[in-house]
């Protein structure tokens, strides 16, 4: 809108206090009145945006040679390859997070999960748990809807309503909110031309991954391990998994290899979606 939004884009504390605002939006006015409008700050924001993206976005298939993200790596890291980005999704849920929070916890280890927003609502302790263990919390929509079928009003609803869940659970806390993201990762990773509008429209930067553990699929936890290790040699090493929808036991096993055989092997597990990388 102006040109003075463009900064604050780049700024991972301004990001921050947009999301605070944009919070206060949701519980103010309709989705639908401001689907009408269409008028979110971000959106003449679209060079800082496509930057973001950038550096954010890997495409579903893995691409063995990542030429995006070198460069935003940093944070001074001494050795940026030795870094993995784990990530959840569709979680929080009562019987998986805890667990697999437990073990992120044990080895020191911070991720980022990308919420559903029903869940959020539903189960506000885990939230604010996995805020307090200093992990990362994302979007992942509210209902775990394919966004490409949706007009611009539900897909606000979706994400605001996903926001709103996640801020409230950190409300009253001692600045936890300042660990949300303004991340969103597309349930199914759909997306099209329209689904990105809509994402610069609400500020919102679209976050996929580069190597897929397959623990969707249910298998074991020696073949998610194996998984992972097939694409360290990605440059920018984001990790899928899920903390919720299914029996995520097997996450949790092959999760624990990860994190015991890949910290020995000097790999340092940080949030993806921070505003730094
Ligand atoms: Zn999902």
């Amino acid at each position: 809108m102006k040109n003075h939004h463009l900064k604050p884009v780049l700024s991972g504390l301004l990001i921050l206090l947009f999301l605070a605002s944009f919070g206060q939006t949701v519980y103010g006015q309709s989705a639908v009145g401001l689907s009408s409008q269409g008028s979110m700050p971000p959106q003449s924001s679209g060079n800082d945006f496509n930057q973001l993206a950038a550096d954010w976005t890997r495409p579903i298939e893995p691409d063995p040679i990542s030429t995006t993200g070198e460069s935003s790596n940093g944070e001074g890291s001494a050795d940026p390859d030795k870094v993995i980005y784990l990530t959840f999704n569709d979680g929080p849920d009562p019987k998986w997070t805890p667990q697999i929070l437990e073990l992120m916890q044990h080895y020191h280890a911070v991720g980022t999960f990308f919420e559903l927003g029903r869940s959020a609502a539903s189960f506000p302790d885990l939230v604010r748990a996995l805020a307090e263990g200093g992990q990362t919390l994302a979007n992942h929509s509210y209902s775990h809807v394919d966004f490409t079928k949706l007009d611009y009003g539900s897909f606000y609803k979706e994400v605001a309503n996903t926001n709103w869940a996640i801020l409230n659970a950190l409300a009253n806390t001692d600045g936890l909110s300042s660990q949300v993201s303004a991340c969103l990762r597309p349930p199914y990773g759909a997306v099209d031309t329209q689904v990105y509008s809509y994402m610069n429209q609400i500020g919102f930067v679209p976050a996929f991954w580069t190597i897929d553990t397959l623990d969707w699929k249910g298998i074991p936890g020696d073949s998610i391990l194996n998984n992972v290790k097939a694409g360290l040699g990605y440059a920018n090493k984001v990790v899928l998994m899920h903390d919720g929808g299914e029996n995520r036991e097997n996450t949790v096993e092959g999760l624990g290899l990860v994190l015991h055989d890949l910290t020995l092997a000097g790999y340092r597990f940080k949030p993806f979606c921070t505003g730094t990388n």
